[in-house]
């Protein structure tokens, strides 16, 4: 996708749902995915003429916490405002969100792009509620005979952030995107959840010829609901501009949406105006004040950042970069690998079988560290086996499966499969002394000054005894014999 004419401009709005138990202006429950239609809701989050909002504190915690996260600089003072709007899911007529005063701007977000840092500044972070949900009664809106309204989605909180359009191409908005969840997951303030709607993003892109200096319009791209797509959303729209600028054609400004099944993006409206949705200051909600000392409360209470932690573990736990940023990339991974450190110092061989091994099982099943049956003490176990030479690292990786499948223990499976390492000299001396006498040629080879043909054999050897012979005691033992064959 990389143009040596055309380059690429982006700007990201990310909604991100708070993670608190109740909604932003009333106490009906927050936690409403998977609930039925309808059943948390009440007459302040439907707009019922006379009900007054009141704003949840857990809300603005939850709000400065990220914005500190996201180095933003906190406004003492914001201010609620009223963006008027008419839509069935939005019953009030208007939506209650931060638009003159948000409750912070100006922070930015540090994205490693290959081997290098980039800076990528963060305008504003503001408070606002979440609308209801349309259910249409076909997949097209004009194909549709009826729709239905869910309002469970009426006042869950959410924080908007904006950047500045630093981005410069679709992988970037990715790997921004995923460093965002990363970091709000951390800090518990959202679940970072794309495909339920916890965490939702729309793009402003617009192209420019890198001779000219022409550029086209801005497009936004909304209703980006995976971090896959994010990148190929953007690539897309990257494509359908620039074919419309070599060919001369008019672009518009408009806003379109990715369309899951036709892989491609489609145009959904020419965009509003901003001054389209007459703000007004909200008039049942007083200022919001915050002073130095909660946003010092919360910055002594916030949990290592990433970036932190990386730093770190590659200092404490002598492990490399990468290493330290797989075990970083969540909180309870990096957590599981220092309770394994506390048992056990082999740090290096620890990260190992966490990156190579139990992750890729975590994935393949797709569940969480503490969901899964290998706790620090199965790990520790196995690793210290290894060490001890008890079993191969390849046996370790299948009994860590078998753990992971069973929740037996190590030793239990070890035991029960027969699986220990086998180092008895005589024994392996047998086992030689037959693959030397099948294999006259790998000799031969071995008198020319053929010296690879000791891991051949060594090979051969394993095969034998499935896996389980010491392989370094295999090894010497086949060395003595052919010096002295
Ligand atoms: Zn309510």
């Amino acid at each position: 996708m990389i143009s040596d004419k055309y380059g690429i401009t982006i700007g990201l709005e990310i909604h991100a749902q708070l993670l608190t138990s109740t909604k932003i202006f009333c106490s009906c429950s927050a936690d409403v995915f998977d609930m039925e239609p309808n059943s948390s809701i009440c007459p302040v989050c439907t707009g019922q003429p006379g009900a007054l909002p009141v704003l949840n504190e857990e809300v603005v915690k939850k709000a400065v916490m990220a914005a500190i996260a996201l180095n933003c600089k906190i406004n003492k003072y914001s201010r609620f405002d009223r963006k008027n709007y008419f839509y069935p899911d939005l019953p009030k007529g208007y939506q209650i969100t931060q638009y003159f005063y948000p409750i912070a701007e100006n922070g930015y977000l540090t994205v490693k792009i290959g081997d290098e840092s980039k800076k990528i500044r963060i305008r504003r972070l503001h408070i606002e509620e979440d609308a209801g949900k349309m259910l249409h009664s076909a997949d097209t809106i004009t194909e549709a005979t009826h729709s239905l309204v869910d309002l469970n989605r009426c006042g869950i909180p959410l924080i908007e952030i904006v950047t500045e359009p630093d981005i410069e191409s679709p992988l970037e908005a990715r790997l921004f995107m995923e460093k965002l969840r990363d970091i709000l997951r951390y800090i518990d303030v959202c679940s970072g959840d794309m495909e339920k709607g916890a965490l939702r993003c729309d793009a402003n892109i617009s192209i420019y010829n890198k001779n000219t200096l022409e550029r086209s319009p801005r497009v936004e791209v909304k209703n980006i609901n995976s971090f896959k797509f994010v990148e190929k959303a953007l690539e897309y729209e990257f494509e359908r501009i620039k074919s419309l600028m070599e060919k001369g054609e008019k672009i518009e400004q408009e806003t379109r949406g990715w369309d899951f099944n036709s892989r491609g993006t489609v145009a959904m409206r020419s965009k509003e105006e901003e001054s389209d949705y007459r703000y007004f200051p909200e008039p049942d909600l007083p200022p919001l004040i915050v002073n130095n000392e909660y946003v010092e409360q919360l910055k002594n209470s916030l949990s290592e950042l990433p970036d932190e932690k990386i730093k770190r573990f590659q200092r404490e736990y002598k492990i490399s970069e990468y290493d330290a940023t797989v075990l970083s990339s969540s909180k309870k991974l990096a957590d599981f690998f220092e309770e394994c450190v506390k048992l056990y110092n082999n740090s290096k061989r620890l990260s190992n079988m966490i990156i190579n091994d139990l992750l890729s099982l975590l994935n393949e099943f797709n569940i969480e560290i503490d969901e899964s049956n290998i706790k620090p003490e199965t790990l520790v176990d196995i690793a210290k086996m290894v060490d001890n030479s008890k079993i191969s690292t390849n046996i370790a990786k299948s009994v860590l499966e078998e753990a992971f499948k069973t929740g037996k223990s190590p030793t239990e499976i070890i035991k029960e499969k027969g699986l220990e390492q086998i180092d008895d000299e005589e024994f392996l001396n047998s086992i030689v002394d037959k693959v030397i006498r099948l294999n006259p040629k790998a000799v031969e080879d071995y008198k020319k000054g053929k010296k690879g043909v000791v891991g051949f054999l060594v090979g051969m050897v394993m095969r034998e005894t499935r896996g389980k012979a010491n392989p370094k005691v295999v090894s010497r033992i086949i060395e003595d014999k052919l010096k002295t064959e």
